[in-house]
């Protein structure tokens, strides 16, 4: 047996697991409720996918309605404060200020919703944020273990250059996307398909700067391929294209030119095993560099353009998803169920590429697939699927929510994870006011507070998107 020892002990009323946008939203949320708030994160900086995998495009904040062509805002709270915030200094894409018709932002109008950003200011803006909300943030800060008592989490174990340190709380959030603190703490949880466990693709994220834009845009609609489905089709044919994927997905960011180049696909990585992510590392560095020169030879505006940044971590999509006190059937969401928990939402459409399926639009093209028979837009997310089973001062916010893996494609973008930190992160302020277990909060008095913060509320988007 190895014995390590704790070379700190310190005591916080809130200790929040992984820095993305969710565990940003949950810990100033919080911390500006009088907390004093952790925030535990193995990076250097805030964001997680956002800024350290290059995603740097919040989809899921704002819904276009297609009779006003206008893109609304859907999430509200600090999902809109960050945004709004880089939008007025210039260091964000207002969605409603594209020009539809020329929409370099995606591949077609309802992706200019996605709000495009620099990461360095979304990372300033957090930092500040944190800061203003005293959150105490560990950064380059691993979890790795627990100290549990029955069903109690006593202690997250952390380590860092420093040694190991125990960080004691009466709440803990688990925004790790992977559910690490849930798994580490022994509760149940699901990961990939029923039947064989396989996970939706991941990407190694490319940014390319000095593309010309005009002339891919002006390509794509004269063609009306957004995806140039038909020049990918012609290289395959001459065997020059011999990558496992057949269309072309990119979002221009804040500066003209430059693209994240969300093409690749990676098959049959296991977000969770350090081997499968080395070798997705390697190869998927590789891959981008020889795609990027099939695309400066073929694409349309690709010929002066030059790789910006390969990210040094794989994006990745799916992995853990708790069991909790209620789990979120396809049913649930395709009908639009109700509940009286109902404390977040989604609008975002069912988004999960087959873990084996190559296709140009496989998650569209299935009848049993659940865009093809989603009724409702919006749809409600209750408290319960975010409390784990026997972990009683444990939430978990984000894509490891407790919910069936096609729901979670529509829950795990960036706008549903931050409305979800939020609901957490309030909730354990109320949880601590009243000195009980997440599962006894009042849900009433929390959706209160969460509206009063500006979240929007989910039946009054379903009056705007399901009547
Ligand atoms: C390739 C790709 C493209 C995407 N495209 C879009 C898009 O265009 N728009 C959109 O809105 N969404 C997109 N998504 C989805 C979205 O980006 C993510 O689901 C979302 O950002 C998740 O945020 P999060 O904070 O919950 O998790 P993460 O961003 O994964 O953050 C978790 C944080 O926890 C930290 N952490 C994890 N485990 C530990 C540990 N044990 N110890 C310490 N720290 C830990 C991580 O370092 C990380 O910072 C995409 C996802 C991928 C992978």
């Amino acid at each position: 047996m190895i014995s390590i020892e704790i070379k700190q002990r310190e005591h916080f009323d809130l200790v929040v697991c992984g820095g993305g946008v969710t565990g940003f939203a949950c810990a100033v949320s919080a911390g500006r409720r009088g907390l004093k708030v952790a925030l535990v994160e193995r990076n250097g900086s805030l964001g997680g996918v956002a800024t350290n995998c290059g995603v740097n495009h919040l989809l899921g904040g704002r819904k276009l309605k297609e009779d006003t062509q206008e893109h609304v805002r859907v999430v509200g709270g600090i999902f809109d404060e960050i945004t709004d915030k880089l939008i007025a200094q210039g260091d964000a894409i207002e969605p409603n200020s594209i020009d539809l018709s020329f929409n370099p932002f995606g591949w077609y109008p309802r992706m200019a919703s996605g709000v495009a950003f620099s990461e360095i200011a979304l990372k300033a803006a957090m930092d500040d944020m944190c800061a203003e909300a005293g959150v105490r943030v560990f950064y380059k800060t691993d979890i790795v273990s627990v100290v549990k008592e029955g069903d109690c989490l006593k202690e997250v174990i952390v380590w860092n250059k420093a040694g190991f340190a125990a960080l004691e709380a009466p709440y803990f959030a688990d925004c790790t996307g992977d559910a690490d603190v849930a798994y580490l703490a022994g509760c149940p949880f699901e990961k990939g398909r029923d039947e064989d466990g396989l996970m939706t693709p991941t990407t190694l994220e490319m940014h390319v700067e000095n593309v010309d834009e005009e002339a891919l845009v002006s390509y794509q609609n004269e063609h009306q391929s957004p995806k140039l489905v038909e020049i990918i089709e012609d290289l395959k044919a001459k065997g020059i294209w011999n990558f496992p994927y057949e269309i072309f997905v990119a979002i221009r960011l804040t500066e003209k030119g430059v693209f994240m180049v969300n093409t690749m696909q990676q098959y049959l990585v296991d977000g969770t095993d350090e081997v499968s992510i080395s070798r997705a590392l390697a190869e998927g560095r590789s891959e981008n560099i020889r795609l990027f020169s099939v695309m400066k030879q073929y694409f349309p505006g690709f010929q002066n353009a030059r790789i910006r940044k390969i990210y040094d971590a794989v994006g990745v999509r799916e992995t853990r998803r708790i069991k909790g006190h209620y789990n979120i059937s396809i049913e649930d969401a395709v009908l639009g169920k109700q509940y009286e928990d109902t404390v977040a939402a989604t609008t975002y459409n069912f988004d999960l590429l087959d873990p084996v399926k190559i296709g140009h639009d496989n998650m569209m093209g299935d009848a049993k697939n659940p865009n093809a028979v989603r009724k409702h837009v919006v749809i409600r997310i209750p408290y319960r699927s975010m409390l784990p089973q026997n972990a009683d001062n444990l939430i978990v916010a984000g894509r490891c929510i407790s919910c069936h893996r096609e729901v979670m494609g529509a829950v795990r973008v960036m706008g549903p994870c931050m409305m979800l930190g939020q609901a957490a992160g309030t909730a354990a302020a109320l949880a601590m006011d009243a000195k009980l277990p997440y599962c006894q909060v009042d849900v009433n008095k929390l959706k209160a507070e969460l509206y009063a913060d500006g979240v929007k509320n989910p039946e009054d988007l379903a009056k705007i998107f399901d009547t």
